[in-house]
């Protein structure tokens, strides 16, 4: 297949098509790759951004600004000559014509082939079955996500404040965080620290000290994937800061005022909160399904697309899926192997166009270990069985994050919102709009999809179905 392109209805091209779908971790490393490569390169994403989730739970509780962490795959691959960046959502494949099918934020639909193809859409929030929960415990996922919460959070402060009778203010004062992973421990550990540092000045009619934050998860212990010692430090830290750990508890119900729970002798409780954040559990990306049918293959339970040792699809050597959408080898959902697969990908391609197909090795993962703060400097880290956690643990999670971000400015700014909330008690990301809290469900209820704007094809100027993109304004 190297070097090999074939007709395409844009007419023009002559070098190897490369598609990228998606422009997360996976999809933007493979990009970079590719950047002096002779091809012509399409990453094509649903949203604008690249987005650094591992810091979403920051943008949540007021620290950092959604553009910090979110900034423009356009900007952020200016620099590739070789590479178009197209605004769309991908619908469908077709593998044995080498096409995708997209839809643009007017609803347009257009066709884009490829010879080589790199998939790597992601995942989503799982409510393992109860998607009805969504309306009343946003997940952390997006930037949408991120930013209804932090209305629903700030925004609970400010009933509180209003709110005359004790029982309807203490619900207002209480955060359910559902699932003790590095996300619910995140984000938990921040409500705590933003209402026992950050919002008591600011508040004169109540204390918001008082807030309860409990944080629910179903196993034995949280952060259970760093360890026993490191879970208990974490546990013992969180505790420390006022967050209520309940362990063995299953969240079985969710509305608009609490939760109904399921402890360890299962026996269920209410509890009355009006601020919930689902962090338990994730599905991959529904384009893993639509590959899985074309290529004769079944996805696991989390929906994730099994994948050959290349990270290639059977009998489809030139598509690759990777990141937190596919599974191999048990390899864990995280930012590293999403990133090490898009290089791998891409390395891939590059050799074949080189005429060395047959030289790869199967795709081999360097684990680089995991970590997750508590608190303002304190975080946990596990690396090769070596554990560190504290100050120590937190200056590593510091570096790590800063060497990750992605551009220069970010970092720099970064430094200095990080400063300010974490030596002094300022967070400067508070503002909260209506639109950010209600928004979602609000658009859910009109029947809308998020995504399109509800133009159709008939209302777009000069539409375009069918045919790809022009240039890379979408
Ligand atoms: C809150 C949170 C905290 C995390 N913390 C950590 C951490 O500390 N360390 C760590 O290693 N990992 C962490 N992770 C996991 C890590 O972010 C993921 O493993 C990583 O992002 C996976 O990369 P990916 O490229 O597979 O998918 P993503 O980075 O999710 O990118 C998928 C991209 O595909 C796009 N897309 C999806 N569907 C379509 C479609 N139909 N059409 C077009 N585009 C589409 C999306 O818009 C997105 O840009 C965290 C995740 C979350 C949610």
């Amino acid at each position: 297949m190297a070097g090999r392109s074939e007709g395409t209805s844009a007419g023009a091209s002559v070098r190897h098509r490369v598609v990228i779908v998606g422009g997360g971790f996976g999809g933007l490393f493979a990009a970079r790759l590719l950047k002096r490569a002779p091809v012509d390169l399409t990453l094509i994403d649903r949203v604008n951004h690249h987005l650094f989730q591992p810091l979403l739970y920051q943008v949540a509780t007021g620290i950092l600004s959604e553009g910090q962490i979110a900034p423009p795959i356009r900007s952020v691959l200016r620099r590739q000559q070789n590479t178009q960046v197209a605004l769309a959502s991908v619908t469908g494949f077709d593998l044995d014509r080498r096409t995708i099918t997209a839809l643009r934020a007017d609803a347009v639909q257009f066709e884009l082939p490829y010879d080589s193809l790199i998939v790597a859409a992601g995942a989503g929030q799982s409510y393992f079955g109860h998607d009805e929960f969504s309306r009343w415990a946003p997940g952390m996922k997006t930037i949408d996500d991120a930013l209804e919460l932090r209305a629903r959070i700030l925004g609970a402060f400010e009933m509180a404040a209003l709110e005359q009778d004790p029982d309807r203010r203490r619900a207002w004062l209480t955060f359910v965080v559902v699932g003790g992973g590095p996300t619910g421990v995140e984000i938990a550990g921040q409500i705590a620290e933003l209402a026992h540092r950050s919002l008591p000045e600011d508040f004169h009619t109540i204390d918001s000290t008082s807030a309860h934050v409990s944080l629910f998860d179903g196993g034995k212990e949280i952060l259970a994937g760093f360890g026993d010692k490191l879970s208990a430090k974490a546990a013992a830290e969180l505790e420390r800061q006022g967050v209520e750990i309940h362990t063995g508890s299953i969240v079985t119900a969710v509305d608009r005022h609490g939760v109904d729970v399921k402890g360890a002798d299962g026996e269920v409780t209410r509890i009355a909160a009006q601020t919930k954040v689902w962090a338990a559990g994730v599905q991959a990306s529904p384009l893993g399904k639509l590959l899985a049918e074309q290529c004769g293959v079944e996805c696991d339970r989390a929906g994730r697309i099994p994948v050959l040792p290349d990270c290639t699809l059977p009998g489809h050597p030139e598509v690759f899926a990777i990141g937190d959408m596919m599974s191999l080898d048990k390899l864990p959902g995280v930012a590293e192997v999403a990133m090490q697969q898009g290089i791998y990908a891409s390395q891939t391609i590059k050799a074949r166009l080189r005429g060395h197909d047959g030289d790869r090795k199967p795709f081999r993962y360097r684990d680089l270990g995991s970590m997750a703060t508590i608190s303002r400097f304190r975080a946990v880290v596990s690396f090769k069985g070596i554990r560190v956690s504290g100050f120590p643990g937190w200056l590593m999670w510091l570096c790590v994050h800063l060497a990750f971000m992605t551009g220069f400015k970010n970092r720099f700014i970064t430094v200095v919102q990080w400063g300010l909330a974490f030596i002094g008690k300022g967070r400067s990301e508070r503002t909260l709009t209506l639109q950010e809290a209600v928004a979602r469900v609000a658009i859910e209820e009109a029947g809308g999809r998020p995504f399109l704007l509800r133009i159709t094809a008939e209302d777009a100027p000069g539409g375009t179905e069918g045919k790809p993109p022009a240039s890379s304004e979408p």
